[in-house]
């Protein structure tokens, strides 16, 4: 299932520091990596900037609620799934949080096994660009993929891409003979329960080309007309 040399990185924001470090160790002794928030700003700032593999949030917070920090994730574009922790009979926080993007809740009190039967399930679902290929390499041209390592190189030099961009390329490498609409790189990339819009994918194609197309004097990515983007077919690597 889990490769246990990459552990899975769960932020864990929620203020109630009883809650807080009883839930951590639980976590841990499944094996995960925990690091925990206790005040929203702070949340915030560790989810934005470092990689989550699952956040868990809990709603009534210090200084920022979750449902705001939900609403800044989904602004900022391709989050971890996030895992809400409610209050009892808050339904409306529970509806304006999965319309925020939250990918599943859990009502408090809850019983540690009900979360970690939900923290596997959003590991299940997360979109994994290129698992359904076998291999597990994919080279287009001077471009090279290491799928289980999650790494991008061009001529052997390796890319220093962010999750969602190092998402989007093995996207497209995935698929060296098809064009995509954007609404279909934003549900295959990003995911079905993305909350925001197609401009994303504009801007992440703008990333991959200043990282790779400027910098390495290659076109990645072909823009089709009316159409949307798809892999430009690559000239034999040289070597
Ligand atoms: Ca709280």
């Amino acid at each position: 299932m889990t490769n246990p040399e990459v552990p899975i990185r769960i932020l864990y924001i929620e203020d109630e520091r009883a809650i807080a470090r009883f839930v951590e160790l639980e976590l841990r002794h499944e094996g995960y990596q925990v690091r925990l928030a206790h005040d929203g700003p702070g949340g915030l700032a560790l989810a934005q900037n470092e990689a989550w593999d699952v956040i868990l949030l809990d709603i009534m917070l210090p200084g920022l609620s979750g449902l705001e920090i939900l609403r800044r994730l989904a602004a900022d574009g391709a989050h971890a799934p996030v895992i809400m922790l409610t209050a009892k009979d808050d339904s409306s926080d529970t509806v304006q949080g999965l319309d925020a993007g939250a990918s599943d809740y859990l009502t408090k009190p809850f019983a540690i096994e009900e979360l970690l039967a939900r923290i596997r399930r959003v590991l299940r679902e997360r979109p994994r660009p290129g698992s359904d290929a076998p291999a597990t390499r994919l080279q287009a041209g001077r471009l090279c993929l290491d799928l289980p390592a999650r790494s991008a190189m061009v001529d052997g030099e390796p890319l220093e891409l962010s999750r969602t961009e190092y998402d989007l390329l093995a996207f497209f490498v995935s698929h060296p003979d098809q064009v995509f609409t954007r609404d279909e790189i934003l549900n295959a990339v990003w995911g079905p329960n993305f909350y925001g819009d197609t401009g994303n994918v504009d801007v992440y194609v703008r990333y991959l080309r200043a990282k790779i197309d400027d910098v390495y004097n290659m076109q990645i990515i072909r823009t089709v007309r009316g159409v949307g983007y798809g892999l430009k077919r690559q000239p034999a690597s040289e070597a």
